[in-house]
């Protein structure tokens, strides 16, 4: 079981960086304002962050693969 990926859109994304503020270890805001996902499987005790962070997004970025 490698877990559950994130999808990021990047065209929504406005850099913001709310979703690095609920869980850094997944989130990184870079320098340039690029944000990116730091895993490629999050594993399952971070879930419930990633879950917060989809839910806070103000720009609707961030969302589970399917
Ligand atoms: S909270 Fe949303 S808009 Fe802000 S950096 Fe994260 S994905 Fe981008």
């Amino acid at each position: 079981m490698a877990g559950r990926r994130i999808t990021h859109d990047k065209d929504r994304c406005a850099g913001l960086g709310v979703c690095e503020s609920i869980s850094p270890e997944i989130f990184e805001v870079g320098g340039d304002g690029e944000m990116v996902v730091r895993v490629e499987f999050v594993p399952p005790e971070s879930e419930a962050l990633v879950d917060d962070a989809i839910y806070s997004c103000p720009t609707q970025a961030l969302s589970w693969s399917q």
